[in-house]
């Protein structure tokens, strides 16, 4: 009851004086964690996290990517971002990929306040606005962690809140090429949200993604799309 009250308490404040009634249970029906399952698509997704050591830069898998044109779709977190400036105008300059955004600092949402976590969410929101006029609608929580606070500030912010349904695990140095993308392979249907990385953690992913876009999908007569086209489920047109 306590969780409940302060919970409340936090959302007022948050959201100002407001007469409606809220009930923040509703707003988990807004995480999205796959599409449609009678789309012919899946999502291959990548996080930027920030790194303390190496590049911080798949840049194999970016350019195996731009090379057969694989629709993709980027969460950069804000630390990363403004230690990446040209990758980040390049992965914007493209047309098959998106842009979402992934936390600042990669906090753990869950450990904050209302006004903490819109701040954190906010951050690289506003970096993409103000220096590269771009609007960053998808957001992924840092670490996938959010509570029910996380919720109805993202739809607050008017963000659509993006999880996944397959996790790779291709931050995992002791899972072989072959591991992950059994992993993956066994569970990728119709609507699949993936999660990848492409801030070099994972050293097998430029591997697992050619697997998939050159066997696995093509063979169960998918095709990877952005995350909101999946969500709409319009095949991109090929040109
Ligand atoms: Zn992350």
């Amino acid at each position: 009851m306590r969780r409940e009250v302060l919970l409340r308490l936090l959302l007022g404040l948050l959201l100002g004086a407001t007469t409606e009634p809220f009930a923040p249970r509703d707003g988990l029906a807004q995480v999205i964690k796959s599409g449609s399952p009678t789309c012919p698509g899946v999502a291959l997704t990548f996080d930027l996290c920030p790194v303390r050591k190496g590049s911080g830069y798949d840049q194999p898998l970016i350019d195996y990517l731009i090379k057969h044109r694989i629709p993709a779709t980027f969460f950069m977190s804000g630390k990363w971002m403004v230690k990446h400036e040209p990758e980040v105008e390049h992965l914007l300059g493209m047309g098959f990929f998106e842009v979402g955004t992934h936390g600042e600092v990669h906090a753990h949402l869950p450990m904050h306040d209302a006004d903490e976590q819109r701040g954190e969410i906010l951050g690289p929101v506003k970096l993409l606005q103000e220096h590269y006029a771009h609007e960053a609608i998808l957001f992924r929580p840092p670490y996938g962690e959010y509570n029910d606070v996380t919720v109805a500030v993202v739809k607050m912010l008017g963000l659509r809140f993006i999880q996944w349904n397959i996790e790779s695990g291709d931050p995992d140095p002791t899972l072989s090429a072959e591991q992950i993308l059994t992993g993956v392979a066994a569970r990728a249907k119709p609507g699949s949200i993936i999660v990848f990385h492409a801030n070099g953690k994972g050293k097998q992913t430029r591997r697992v993604v050619e697997q998939l876009a050159t066997d696995v999908l093509p063979r169960r007569g998918l095709q990877p799309m952005m995350v909101s086209e999946l969500l709409t489920c319009k095949p991109r047109a090929h040109d």
